[in-house]
């Protein structure tokens, strides 16, 4: 693959603006960049020090003076390149890669981690396509059918691996346009806590990421891109909602029954992948009254379009991330937001969070080749594996409220947060959890307006007693107080842990997926297959949550059922299914690895651990090359092939 600048722009900038976009740049990406590009071995030997970003250590330039050669170096290389008529350059040699992408993290990554990496930095945007081990024979190929379901970060590129690899597909979807989350989440406030550099598919390291933490319409925009750029809205068939899957054992084939605009219908496949999502489906609590209501009342995932709160008394029940995004918009435009809190949540500020990133670095992923695909691999690579670290329960460690050393500073850093936003101690006592940090998820938030700002004020009133009932005019709380309301939005999350819920699904002999969930709720094998139900792989199974960014997830789960079809089109086999042993090995060792994570303490009542189960069914306790080395190559070893 060879990149060039995009468009004239670069080649009509001026050495000034060059300098001002180089200043802009992290100066750790330029330096594995520039090497991968030159070679230059000056900025091999840079001098560095150990900086903490965020409570996690990380390097940089030991100085000024470094930080001015690394710009100087990589301005004077783009002004060359576009001297040279800024024509398309290749990624430099393959071989030095390791050594740039060291260069970059200022650490040498190890050998185990290498072919997570390689894939991650998305030079080759198909790192994680199926590539046909041999020829397949047209007629088999031709005669195999793979049902895809959902259209959200998974089922879109599902669909897209399945046409490159040549595998026929249907691909059904039940709402009426693609993106999954972020076409059902527009409610004010709604953005990323991920980093967007990120939070996207290999082939889209390119699309325009104008910001850190892309809100709704942007992530939006970049699924409308894929579904477009991919041809794939007319193959889409939208409105569709599948509500059972049966396995027919004596013909190998799913027969899959989906409800329409047209009614019902019914048609068969080969194999079936589910990109149904996780927090997909909304969940309204019971509140005794909640019919009573004669305002409108919605759940964030369906926010009514064109709804105008100006001036209006608003509810907000549930303070979850969705909730803590929400209430500082809202305070923003309503009369009077009332928050019904349960639990609250540990705060992570991050300065520009809400922000735009400067048009100089997008500038740069314009006009500087391969910016963008080592932007990426930098915020990949450090998201995950640093933070993994603060989940982990030093059994050592003795404190009430914190399960590690740096997960006692993370808390610290959380509750300075608090007090330097809040001067009210009962305010600050309602605010501060009980469970240890990241037990449930944190919520990232912009350091400078969130949450906390909002409650600071007179236009936002937070209630902690829970809600008695609900009656015609608004809530009554727990101590008795009537809250007189408008609207009442439920910001109570989803059905996180009922995994491809309400589909019925059965498998081998009529066996009942969630019968055999029922005990101690959903598992799988590797996340992904279930004995007794063959050729079906899950998008965000049990225990994918984590571990891995989602797209990145899902695209190695993808390429794994894709390898698993290979086999069974050039072997001439017919059904693939995990085997009961591996099945019941992996799942030992995951509920091993959940039980020393932070999340096994049940103070948080989060979807992240079930007490009633005593386990995890959601979270993935290993981290991002662990899940790359599990799932890259499938030990078929593991597998049943009929
Ligand atoms: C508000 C919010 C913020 C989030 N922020 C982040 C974040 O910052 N970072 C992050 O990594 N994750 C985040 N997530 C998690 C997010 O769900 C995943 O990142 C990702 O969008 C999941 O993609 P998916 O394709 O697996 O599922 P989804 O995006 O949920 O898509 C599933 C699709 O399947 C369709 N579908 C479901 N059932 C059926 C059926 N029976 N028949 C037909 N179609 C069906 C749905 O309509 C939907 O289009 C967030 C989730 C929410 C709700």
């Amino acid at each position: 693959m060879m990149k060039a600048a995009l468009g004239t722009e670069l080649l009509h900038a001026s050495d000034a603006e060059i300098e001002d976009a180089i200043a802009h740049a992290d100066p750790m990406v330029l330096r594995g960049l520039i090497y991968q590009l030159t070679g230059d071995p000056e900025l091999e030997s840079i001098a560095l020090k150990k900086v903490t970003v965020w409570l996690m250590e990380s390097t940089g330039p030991a100085g000024e003076a470094e930080t001015a050669l690394i710009r100087r170096k990589a301005a004077a290389f783009l002004k060359a390149y576009r001297d040279d008529g800024a024509r398309p350059i290749p990624p430099g040699p393959a071989e030095r890669l390791r050594r740039s992408i060291d260069l970059m993290f200022g650490e040498t990554i190890p050998d185990e981690s290498q072919g997570w990496i390689h894939e991650e930095i998305a030079l080759d945007p198909w790192a994680r396509s199926l590539r046909w081990s041999a020829p397949p024979d047209p007629e088999r190929l031709a005669a195999f059918s793979v049902t895809v379901i959902g259209t959200g970060v998974g089922g879109l590129n599902a669909a897209i691996q399945l046409r490159r690899a040549g595998i026929p597909f249907t691909i059904v979807e039940k709402n009426d346009g693609v993106g999954g989350t972020w076409y059902e989440n527009r409610y004010p406030g709604a953005r990323v806590d991920s980093p967007s550099r990120v939070y996207s598919h290999l082939f889209g390291v390119d699309f325009p990421c104008p910001y850190n933490y892309a809100p709704q319409e942007r992530n939006q925009a970049y699924f409308d891109w894929v579904a477009d750029e991919f041809d794939l809205r007319g193959v889409i068939a939208f409105g569709t909602e599948v509500t059972s899957l049966s396995w027919d054992d004596a013909a190998a084939m799913w027969e899959i029954r989906a409800r329409g605009r047209d009614g019902e219908s019914v048609w068969h496949s080969n194999a079936v992948i589910t990109g149904v999502g996780f927090l997909s489906r909304p969940n309204l609590p019971e509140i005794p009254g909640m019919d009573m209501f004669e305002g409108p009342a919605w759940h964030t995932a369906r926010w009514p379009e064109g709804m105008d709160l100006t001036g209006r008394k608003v509810a907000v029940i549930g303070t979850g991330c969705t909730g803590y995004q929400l209430v500082p918009e809202l305070a923003r435009v309503a009369g009077h937001v009332t928050v019904f809190q349960r639990t609250p949540q540990w705060l992570m500020p991050l300065p520009g969070y809400l922000a735009r990133v400067p048009d100089q670095l997008l500038w740069l992923d314009r006009n500087l080749p391969y910016h963008t695909n080592f932007m990426r691999l930098r915020n990949q690579y450090r998201s995950g594996a640093d933070l993994a670290k603060m989940f982990d329960i030093d059994p050592d460690f003795d404190d009430p409220h914190s399960c590690s050393a740096s997960n006692k500073a993370l808390r610290d850093r959380s509750l300075a947060f608090l007090h330097s936003k809040l001067d009210d101690p009962d305010l600050i006592a309602s605010m501060t959890p009980d469970h240890p940090v990241w037990s449930a998820r944190a919520v990232l938030v912009d350091q400078d307006y969130c949450i906390l700002d909002a409650l600071d004020g007179d236009s936002v009133t937070l209630v902690t007693h829970g809600i008695e009932r609900i009656d015609a005019t608004g809530l009554v709380a727990g101590d008795g107080t009537h809250h007189d309301v408008d609207a009442i939005v439920y910001a109570t999350g989803f059905k996180a842990n009922d995994f491809l819920y309400p589909m019925t699904i059965s498998g081998r002999g009529g066996t009942a997926l969630h019968d055999l969930w029922a005990a101690d709720g959903a598992r799988a094998y590797l996340g992904c297959m279930v004995p007794g139900f063959p050729n079906l792989w899950m998008l965000y199974g049990p225990n994918t949550n984590g571990g891995l960014q989602v797209p990145a997830f899902h695209e190695l789960t993808t390429l794994y059922a894709l390898q698993c079809i290979e086999r069974l089109i050039l072997d001439g086999a017919s059904a693939i299914e995990a085997g009961q042993e591996p099945f019941l090995r992996y799942n030992r060792l995951v509920d091993d690895r959940n039980a020393e994570k932070v999340w096994s303490d049940p103070r948080a009542q989060s979807y992240y651990w079930v007490a009633k189960y005593g386990r995890s069914p959601a979270q993935n306790p290993f981290c991002g090359t662990e899940i790359w080395n599990l799932m890259r190559h499938p030990d078929f070893a593991d597998l049943e092939m009929r």
